[in-house]
């Protein structure tokens, strides 16, 4: 009889639970998940997917706009949220399926319930116990909001997609990647949206032509932008409205306040302290390079371990943990050229460094801009723009950054992703031939340097 129940106990089936999970089981584990939640995770239920098909709810209105140039006549548009809430529950219950049935076809026992670490290789679920040589911790995070009076009338994004009404005017609290990417939809879909950011500038850490170019377009769609802007507290009215009160004074009268402040590391109650297990200051589990903590039956991956937050991180740790299992090698992630996109409107997508990052680095650069209107918009009459940036190292003539803000960016940075990755030059940029007329031909034809 085998010592343990399982080889492979996994806590958590989002984005990287599912992908270690099934791939252990594929290689010839004995592998258990335990999900308290949603089966797929933040990604599927709460995350990626639905805001994406939110993010293609709130086009729509500029694309009606748009067509009359086009000698289109739509109609009055109106939008209904009920319908757009109703059928993105419908996709993701469709996803949450297909998922559990993955997990099933890979011979992965699922067991329903939230998990808790009793002893280095045992894992209770209810009044279930289970041994396993191994445990891998992938419980996602969550989102945090700061303890200022009223938080309880915030929602985040756990609540946002599934709301009762469609609120008139919303407050998005917050400057990352959430905070804009909402501010975006709910000014498309019509709401008068604010955005309240604690600094001179969202976006910390992106390109800084990229933020102002972002900031630009975002107010130009009628949000308004609130900088160096604190939220004291927050009031409920007898109408059941929300009154916003703004440290040093000044409030905003909104239906809704969104809190999208960061996300913290959903480890509570799991068990992680009492075992000994090494976390940071912040609370994210410390692992070593092949995600191993430092009691050495329990690995950990994902949101869970800290930035970079992003679906396909947690899938390429997944990969790389499954492959230590089974062969002892040790996968080496690059960490330093993801590349991702904000579905903010436009999109922005990015791979690299900033030119900020670069300089500040001490690397000799030479940066290469272009901005222009998209093709679309010189009929439409649309006073959109967009931004396409290189950052060159003058020393190798190695692209070692890409920034764009337009029209399907994070598709187009998908593929200079490759070449910046496989070392591409910017002589290799140039001396590749463009696709006509796109807007991503222009990674390719920037000849002058800006600076
Ligand atoms: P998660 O997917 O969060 O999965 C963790 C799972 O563990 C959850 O299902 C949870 O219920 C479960 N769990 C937790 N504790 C226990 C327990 N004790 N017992 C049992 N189960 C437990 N990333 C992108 O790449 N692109 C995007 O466009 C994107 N958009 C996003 C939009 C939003 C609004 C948010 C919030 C996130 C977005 N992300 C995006 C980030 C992405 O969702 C995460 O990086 C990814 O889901 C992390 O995967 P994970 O496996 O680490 O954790
Ligand atoms: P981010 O870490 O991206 O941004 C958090 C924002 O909240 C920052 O602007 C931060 O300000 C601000 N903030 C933090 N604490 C406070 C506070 N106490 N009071 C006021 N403001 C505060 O987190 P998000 O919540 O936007 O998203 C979480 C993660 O999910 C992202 O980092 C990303 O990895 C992932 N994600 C990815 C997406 C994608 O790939 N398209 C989409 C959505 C999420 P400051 O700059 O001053 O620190």
């Amino acid at each position: 009889m085998a010592e343990f129940d399982f080889d492979l106990f996994v806590i958590g089936a989002g984005s990287g639970g599912v992908r270690a999970a099934r791939m252990a089981a594929a290689g010839g584990m004995r592998v258990a998940v335990a999900e308290d939640r949603y089966m797929g995770g933040t990604c599927v239920n709460v995350g990626c997917v639905p805001k994406k098909l939110f993010v293609y709810a709130s086009s729509y209105r500029e694309s009606f706009e748009d067509s009359v140039g086009f000698g289109w006549q739509p109609g009055a548009a109106a939008f209904d949220w009920e319908t757009l809430r109703d059928n993105n529950a419908r996709e993701v219950a469709r996803l949450n399926g297909i998922y559990r049935n993955l997990l099933a076809n890979a011979g992965v026992t699922v067991i329903d319930g939230r998990a808790r670490i009793e002893e280095r290789q045992l894992v209770a679920v209810g009044e279930q116990r289970f041994s396993a040589e191994r445990i891998l911790v992938a419980t996602g995070g969550w989102p945090y909001v700061p303890d200022i009076p009223g938080r309880e009338y915030a929602l985040t994004s756990n609540e946002i997609f599934s709301m009762a009404e469609f609120p008139r005017r919303i407050l998005v609290v917050g400057g990352g990647y959430i905070a804009v990417e909402f501010a975006g939809i709910f000014a498309g879909l019509g709401a008068e949206t604010s955005l309240s950011y604690r600094r001179d500038l969202f976006l910390r850490g992106f390109d800084r032509d990229v933020r102002t170019f972002v900031r630009d377009e975002m107010g130009k769609k009628g949000v308004t932008l609130h900088f160096n802007h604190r939220v004291e507290a927050i009031e409920k009215q007898s109408d059941d409205s929300l009154l916003v009160h703004m440290e040093g004074g000044g409030s905003l009268a909104v239906d809704t306040v969104l809190y999208a402040t960061g996300r913290a590391p959903n480890v509570s109650g799991l068990g992680l302290e009492e075992l000994g297990v090494v976390m940071h200051r912040d609370g994210t589990i410390s692992v070593d390079d092949n995600f191993r903590t430092n009691v050495h039956s329990i690995y950990a991956l994902g949101d869970v371990t800290g930035e970079p937050q992003l679906t396909p991180v947690a899938l390429a740790e997944a990969m790389a943990l499954v492959k230590h299992f089974q062969t002892g090698e040790t996968t080496e992630i690059d960490y330093n050229n993801i590349p991702t996109a904000v579905f903010c409107q436009p999109n922005i997508g990015t791979v690299g460094l900033s030119e900020e990052e670069a300089r500040d680095s001490g690397i000799p650069v030479v940066i290469y801009k272009s901005e222009f209107r998209p093709m679309r918009h010189t009929v439409s009459g649309r006073e959109e723009r967009t931004l396409m940036k290189l950052v060159v190292d003058s020393s190798s003539d190695r692209v070692i950054g890409a920034h764009m803000v337009g029209p399907d960016a994070g598709e187009i940075i998908q593929g200079i992703a490759i070449a910046i990755k496989a070392g591409a030059t910017k002589s290799v940029f140039d001396q590749t031939i463009g696709i006509h007329p796109t807007a991503a031909e222009e990674f390719v034809t920037m000849r002058t340097p800006a600076g």
